[in-house]
């Protein structure tokens, strides 16, 4: 066969497919729908009837939509927190019911789509936001509602409809919410189908859903096989991608404060945040000092021994040959790793730490897990060196505690990483609940949008009315 004959079944075979999804999805988009398909052709058609609907409703109805879609985060947010964790293992129930809200809260609708115009002597130019159309949207297991939840609201706010595949293990409690999203956007004007999902996600539904015709832009967040999936597909790709945040702290530093805050940000849902502190590096001459203040603050120092019995089991041997953080120690409480160790802890301890060479896997890997490699460095161009090199160019996130104006400045620069900490939690860096300004759990390191907003998923368009219309 041709690659012209070839082509030509290929688009037969869509057409008729499509037709077949127009008989079966009608019936469900007239009335209500959950918006969980068993078959991801079914899932993208079905959002591209609503997002047709979608785009030509009242911005008053958008904003409603969205108001109700955070009261309904903030009511379920305890249910989410339990199946989420029952599901995935991961992470603590406490936690995660703070992300829920804090997601209902700070995730940024439609203030964010300030319109731009321009009036002068040549006429009267207007800017304004137009949707993509339907966006693939591939969610990890680490926060897999909040970053749903998250995803919709910024994706939507535009006029978009969503698809999305989300991680498999956290496949029962991702269509457990969506169909609650569905409900409150349909209860209050919106379209039935607005965010739709494969009830069982694979990577051959991923595939299909990324290679998809009816599909313009990709929003994938995770590590870095699903990123380059995404790159893959040839498509306009938002990447959240994965991070291993790198703390530095020199010898002007606050030592206590430094241990706190560290502490707040490692212990968080155990370490699980892309953006948590991952591992620690020390200069020498206060290295005792701060470890010190680590163990005052509640942290339970590893020997050697007990760091490596950890590795051990803490890491995996992939099919590459290379070694890579365990499921059965991702996101676990400190106590689980410090039985690896040989140790019995109590469950009030929330993180361990050691010390460790640079090469240890666990500063090299981005490893989510509540135990923190603390490094020991000469002096602060060594810190700063080895700092950046952990880091492994993702561009994520870095923290530093110093007192020193110039060290801060050659930190930043050299990290060149979308989030920079200073003197403070991870959890700084994003949002008002910890830090200051807007919030997301889409921070597009490797294509360069940072901490996402509605903007990032619209298309700018621009109105220019040649010398007329200026009413000044
Ligand atoms: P993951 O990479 O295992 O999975 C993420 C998504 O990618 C899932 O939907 C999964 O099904 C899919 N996937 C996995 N392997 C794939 C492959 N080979 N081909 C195609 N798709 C594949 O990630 P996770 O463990 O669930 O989540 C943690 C990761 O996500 C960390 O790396 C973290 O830094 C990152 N993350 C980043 C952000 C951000 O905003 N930058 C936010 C949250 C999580």
């Amino acid at each position: 066969m041709s690659d012209i004959d070839r082509q030509l079944v290929k688009e037969i075979a869509r057409k008729v497919i499509e037709e077949l999804n127009k008989q079966s999805v009608s019936a469900q988009s007239i009335g209500t729908s959950t918006g969980v398909y068993d078959d991801i052709e079914k899932a993208i058609f079905a959002a591209k009837e609503a997002q047709k609907i979608w785009h030509n409703t009242l911005k008053e109805t958008r904003e409603k939509v969205i108001c109700a879609l955070r009261e309904t985060m903030h009511e379920h947010a305890e249910a989410f927190a339990h199946r989420a964790h029952e599901e995935t293992g991961m992470g603590r129930v406490e936690c995660k019911i703070i992300k829920h809200h804090n997601a209902a809260d700070a995730t940024p609708g439609m203030e964010d789509l300030e319109t731009r115009s321009w009036s002068g002597d040549k006429g009267l130019v207007v800017e304004d936001y137009a949707p993509y159309g339907v966006i693939a949207g591939i969610t990890p297991s680490t926060h897999p509602i909040p970053v749903l939840f998250n995803s919709t609201v910024i994706m939507i706010a535009s006029g978009n409809s969503v698809v999305f595949n989300v991680h498999p293990a956290a496949k029962k409690v991702s269509a457990f919410a969506l169909e609650i999203f569905n409900k409150t956007i349909q209860n209050n004007g919106g379209p039935a189908d607005l965010i739709t999902m494969v009830r069982e996600p694979t990577l051959q539904s991923l595939n299909t859903l990324m290679t998809h015709p009816n599909i313009p832009i990709i929003a994938a967040t995770g590590g870095p096989a699903v990123v380059k999936a995404a790159f893959d597909a040839g498509k306009k790709v938002i990447a959240a991608g994965p991070g291993n945040p790198p703390v530095f702290i020199d010898d002007t530093a606050d030592l206590n404060l430094a241990a706190n805050h560290i502490i707040e940000g490692a212990a968080f849902d155990n370490n699980i945040l892309c953006i948590a502190e991952k591992e620690i590096f020390v200069v020498a001459s206060v290295f005792d000092a701060f470890m010190n203040a680590m163990s005052r603050v509640g942290a339970v120092r590893l020997n050697r021994r007990q760091i490596e019995m950890l590795t051990e089991k803490a890491f995996e041997k992939g099919k590459d040959g290379h070694f890579y953080p365990s499921r059965h120690y991702i996101g676990k409480n400190a106590n689980v790793l410090g039985r690896a160790a040989g140790l019995d802890l109590s469950d009030d301890v929330r993180v361990l730490f050691g010390e460790t060479e640079f090469g240890h896997l666990f500063v090299q890997e981005e490893q989510m897990m509540p135990f923190l490699p603390v490094v020991k460095v000469s002096d602060r161009k060594e810190g700063i060196r080895l700092a950046v090199k952990a880091e492994h160019k993702f561009g994520h996130t870095a923290v530093i505690y110093s007192n020193h104006l110039e060290t801060i400045t050659r930190f930043t620069k050299a990290i060149d990483t979308d989030i920079v900490v200073v003197n403070g939690p991870s959890l700084a860096g994003n949002g008002p609940r910890a830090g200051e300004g807007y919030f997301s759990h889409t921070i597009s390191s490797p294509t360069g949008e940072g901490i996402c907003t509605p903007r990032n998923f619209a298309r700018v368009r621009r109105l220019s009315i040649y010398k007329s219309l200026q009413i000044v």
